[in-house]
């Protein structure tokens, strides 16, 4: 979105010390929200629970324009690491299968019309002008599923490569207590363990299970 031209920014600095130069920075606010329920595809919530976040804007400002980063917080596609040789130097095959479950589209979608309906606030009457390209007023769905696939990219917080399931479960890298099915005295003590993402920055659940991990070990040692 478009702001104030810069002229107009140090003007409003220069008088009264307000308008954009006053919240000048990177990351100013983060919002935490959900979409309403019917715009879920079949009803089908990937969140934690009615209190959990579905997306995440992150709000950027500059002296003369504002830019929010959307992130899907629990995605429900998923990907898949396969071992591309047997050797282990080889660069694995990584498929993030980003937007194979059609729910992560829709709240894209719903995060980015929350974007502009915040734009839409009387609040910034007079302040903004109008939307950079490729962004336009009302978009159509259409748009803004071309859009999402050809912008979206990882946000640094990936997780559950070798994610924890049931001790007799099939499926899985993990048993509960860490240790890697089908072999012994190996555990995996990080993010990949996670069966999903949890709606949250990852770093504070790291710590959880590295605390959780080190109880295990003791206890194991102990016996
Ligand atoms: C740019 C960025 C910003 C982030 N900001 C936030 C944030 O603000 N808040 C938040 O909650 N989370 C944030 N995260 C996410 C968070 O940092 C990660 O989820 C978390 O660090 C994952 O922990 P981990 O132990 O799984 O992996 P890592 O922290 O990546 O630890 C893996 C360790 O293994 C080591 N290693 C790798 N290969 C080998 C090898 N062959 N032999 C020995 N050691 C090896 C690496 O050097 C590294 O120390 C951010 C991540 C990034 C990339």
């Amino acid at each position: 979105m478009l702001i104030l031209g810069e002229t107009e920014a140090i003007q409003l600095w220069s008088n009264n010390k307000t308008g954009p130069l006053a919240a000048f920075g990177r990351l100013d606010q983060i919002v935490w929200a959900r979409v309403p329920q019917f715009t879920l595809p079949n009803g089908v919530d990937p969140s934690s629970g009615l209190k959990s976040a579905h997306y995440e804007l992150a709000l950027e400002g500059s002296a003369t324009s504002i830019a929010s980063g959307s992130s899907i917080v629990s995605p429900a596609s998923r990907g898949t690491v396969t071992l591309a040789t047997n050797n282990p130097f080889d660069a694995p095959l990584i498929d993030p299968a980003y937007y194979s479950a059609p729910v992560d589209l829709a709240i894209a979608k719903e995060s980015i019309r929350a974007f502009f309906r915040f734009m839409a606030a009387p609040a910034w009457k007079g302040v903004l002008v109008g939307p950079t390209l490729p962004l336009i007023d009302n978009p159509s769905d259409t748009f803004l599923e071309e859009f999402i696939r050809n912008t979206s990219s990882s946000n640094a917080h990936p997780t559950g490569t070798a994610m924890m399931s049931p001790p007799d479960a099939s499926w899985g890298v993990v048993n509960p207590d860490l240790l890697l099915k089908k072999a012994r005295g190996l555990r995996i003590v990080d993010a990949s363990v996670y069966p999903f993402v949890p709606c949250a920055h990852t770093q504070a659940s790291v710590y959880i299970i590295a605390e959780r991990a080190a109880d295990i070990v003791k206890a194991a040692w102990a016996t």
